[in-house]
């Protein structure tokens, strides 16, 4: 039985989604506030949150942060807001999917169980080795020569990608359509500074590349250097 913490301040709301998702089997903790979430999350390590942006206590962004801070769980977000701007945004911050309001329960069951699809199926795959780099998606530690890299969640999932297809190129649209979740539009951009954030990390860059190369007019690829 999957269990779910939902962090929604609409007591309508909430209860609706709670007993909704408890008559199709999952377990539900509902809270009213972001630190009540929070504490939540650390006490229960749900398999999955579903995250309301618009909390009395804290932004829901904010929130998100301090979530990352501390657990990989998949984070569905619920926005109110649609605009493309605030979407970025939210999935920037580490968000696994979102739902714009008003959503059926039926939009945010099937949302619950691709992203848990997701993690399982992450959480299942032995490790990748390429070169000294080795990435293993199910204890989410990445380490070259041995020395474990320090990775947010995002630069991660970008690697594993990377990783999966070592050799072959990968466009920047692709990464943020399977990385990002975001098929339609997005910023190339944000592909751009993880890209150069996962560099730094594996100590190259755009101009000395090692693991990541670029694939000019392409995108990128990541290859075996040693
Ligand atoms: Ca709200």
């Amino acid at each position: 039985m999957a269990s779910v913490v939902i962090i929604e301040d609409d007591q309508r709301i909430r209860e609706l989604m709670a007993r909704v998702l408890a008559d199709k089997g999952y377990e539900v903790s509902g809270a009213a506030t972001a630190l009540d979430g929070l504490q939540r999350i650390v006490g229960l390590s749900p398999d999955v949150v579903v995250l309301d942006m618009g909390l009395p206590d804290l932004d829901g962004a904010e929130l998100l942060k301090m979530i990352r801070a501390v657990t990989d769980v998949p984070v569905i977000v619920a926005t109110a807001r649609s605009e493309d701007r605030d979407v970025i945004r939210t999935l920037n911050a580490g968000a696994d999917d979102y739902l714009v309001k008003p959503f059926s329960v039926e939009q945010l069951e099937a949302r619950l169980r691709a992203v848990l699809r997701r993690s399982t199926a992450e959480a299942s795959t032995t490790a990748i080795v390429v070169g000294d780099l080795r990435v293993d998606p199910g204890s989410r530690v990445a380490s070259l020569n041995d020395a474990t890299l320090q990775l947010s969640p995002k630069e991660f999932d970008l690697l594993v990608y990377l990783a999966e297809r070592a050799g072959v190129v990968v466009s920047k649209k692709q990464l943020m359509a399977e990385v990002w979740r975001q098929p339609y539009g997005g910023s190339e951009k944000t592909v751009d500074v993880h890209i150069s954030w996962l560099r730094k990390k594996l100590g190259e860059s755009a101009a000395e590349p090692g693991y990541i190369e670029t694939v000019f007019g392409v995108g990128i690829k990541l290859v075996d250097p040693t």
